[in-house]
């Protein structure tokens, strides 16, 4: 089957299983060569991806206890973390780390350590994990944790499916007396401006911008950034507190064929982020929204990704240390500006200390910006990835669909006890992905 990542490129050859039970799953661990899990592909790049064997987890998706005193819940790998907010939302509990799509499993989530928009405060997902099971190239299952085999633990964390498969995991969720976010929009004229605005929230629970990646001169850098916090039942209208957690059916809207490559263009870029600027910095003050609307906007058009055209998209998404961010965010911009290359999708975040053996974050900032492909764009991305590098910033892998083995070592210096980790585990020649073997990791 002709299989990709959420950004259609690249597009790989693939034989993929479905495994319906463990004793399945395990045959094909101790009967496959080479072989790499999947979740339910949201990443961007090849990084779910094994030619001779991807393992589709999502049929092992069941939940398997839950305790309502902690929060803690157990669960298959393959379970989304939209049917974890479905499940338990209604009971006062949701997720305390969640990317921008709630379309992404357990397992997923782990093996990326995803971040949210809570990282500077609350850190990645490896903060709300209590344990996970992972089957390894021997078809055994080992239960790791940061008391029991916490090397495991970490690697398996941000460990890319690298370092087997996981099976199960456990949880803790947070309790939400609400389902609706009070979210404060401070509209920032240029960049040095939006830094000072994130200082500014520091202590609040979530902060993200949206960036005009197409401003120049006084205007580089020129954002939205928008602090949230799970509203109260008391910070609720009479109308809605007596269903806090109910909200409005949402319409889902589909994209229904591939748009064509010349729809995104500088121009239309332009006019949607200036439009979108002049909208949103109207809306100032705080506002409730509710979780849907506010953790996962792009949700709501299912297959958004065909809006780049057949070709795909690429996303370039890297982390600079705090005392280099202000020098490199300006480079990437300017060089991005130049290039006259807006990305339709510029998201800006903070992260805070929280660092771990072989996860994407670090103090500092995080920029993720969307290319449609094309020869220009990749040409662009190189002359990013350097100014990332020689600022001291590094890469996350869920995005990368292009990057060379020599840029990731030259960004990344824990590539080397990562493999030695993979090779002492005898997890290293039969996990694998497209992503791994282009990178050498
Ligand atoms: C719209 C959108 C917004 C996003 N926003 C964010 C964000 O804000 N923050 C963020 O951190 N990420 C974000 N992402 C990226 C996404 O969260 C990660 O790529 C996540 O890993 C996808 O999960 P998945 O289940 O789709 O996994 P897949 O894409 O299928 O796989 C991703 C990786 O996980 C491994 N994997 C999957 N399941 C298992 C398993 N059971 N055992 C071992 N390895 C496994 C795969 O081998 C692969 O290396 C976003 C993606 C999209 C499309």
């Amino acid at each position: 089957m002709r299989l990709s990542g959420w950004g259609r490129y690249p597009v790989l050859d693939a034989r993929i299983h479905a495994p319906r039970n463990l004793e399945a799953l395990r045959d094909l661990v101790l009967s496959e060569p080479s072989l790499i899990a999947r979740g339910n592909g949201r990443a961007y790049g090849d990084s779910a991806i094994n030619a001779a064997a991807t393992i589709e987890m999502r049929y092992l998706n069941r939940m398997i206890a839950f305790d309502p005193t902690s929060g803690q819940l157990v669960a298959e790998a393959g379970v989304l973390l939209g049917d974890i907010i479905a499940a338990f939302l209604p009971g006062g509990w949701f997720p305390m780390v969640t990317p921008g799509t709630k379309f992404v499993t357990l397992g997923g989530a782990i093996a990326a350590d995803v971040h949210g928009k809570n990282h500077h405060k609350e850190g990645s997902f490896r903060a709300c994990v209590d344990w996970i099971d992972v089957m390894g190239a021997d078809g055994t299952i080992q239960r790791c944790s940061r008391e029991q085999d916490p090397v495991l633990f970490d690697h398996t964390l941000g460990g890319m499916g690298l370092t087997g498969i996981i099976i199960r995991a456990a949880i803790h969720l947070r309790a939400v007396e609400t389902g609706w976010i009070r979210q404060t929009t401070i509209p920032a004229p240029n960049l040095n401006t939006a830094m000072a605005a994130f200082n500014q929230v520091q202590d609040a629970t979530y902060s993200v911008a949206w960036v005009d990646c197409l401003g120049t001169g006084a205007s580089l850098g020129r954002s939205l950034v928008m602090q949230g916090e799970h509203a109260a039942s008391v910070d609720l209208p009479p109308e809605r507190a007596h269903a806090p957690f109910d909200i409005k059916t949402k319409r889902r809207w589909k994209i229904p064929f591939d748009f064509p490559s010349f729809t995104l263009n500088r121009f239309s870029i332009r006019a949607f982020n200036a439009l979108y600027y002049w909208a949103r910095s109207r809306k100032t003050g705080t506002q409730l929204v509710d979780w849907d609307s506010y953790f996962y906007p792009l949700d709501t058009i299912l297959g958004w990704n065909r809006i780049y055209g057949r070709r795909g998209f690429v996303q370039f998404q890297c982390v600079l240390p705090l005392e280099a961010s202000e020098a490199g965010l300006s480079a990437l911009l300017q060089e991005t500006s130049e290039a006259g290359a807006g990305s339709f999708l510029a998201v800006l975040k903070r992260f805070g200390p929280q660092e771990s053996p072989f996860s994407f974050p670090m103090d500092g900032y995080t920029l993720a910006l969307d290319f449609p492909v094309g020869a220009k764009m990749l040409a662009l991305l190189e002359r990013l990835d350097r100014i990332t590098i020689d600022h001291g910033g590094r890469f996350y892998l869920a995005k990368d669909s292009r990057m060379s083995a020599g840029t990731l070592r030259a960004a990344d210096k824990r590539i080397d006890d990562f493999r030695c980790m993979r090779k002492k585990r005898g997890a290293s020649d039969r996990f694998c992905s497209a992503q791994s073997e282009r990178l050498a990791i």
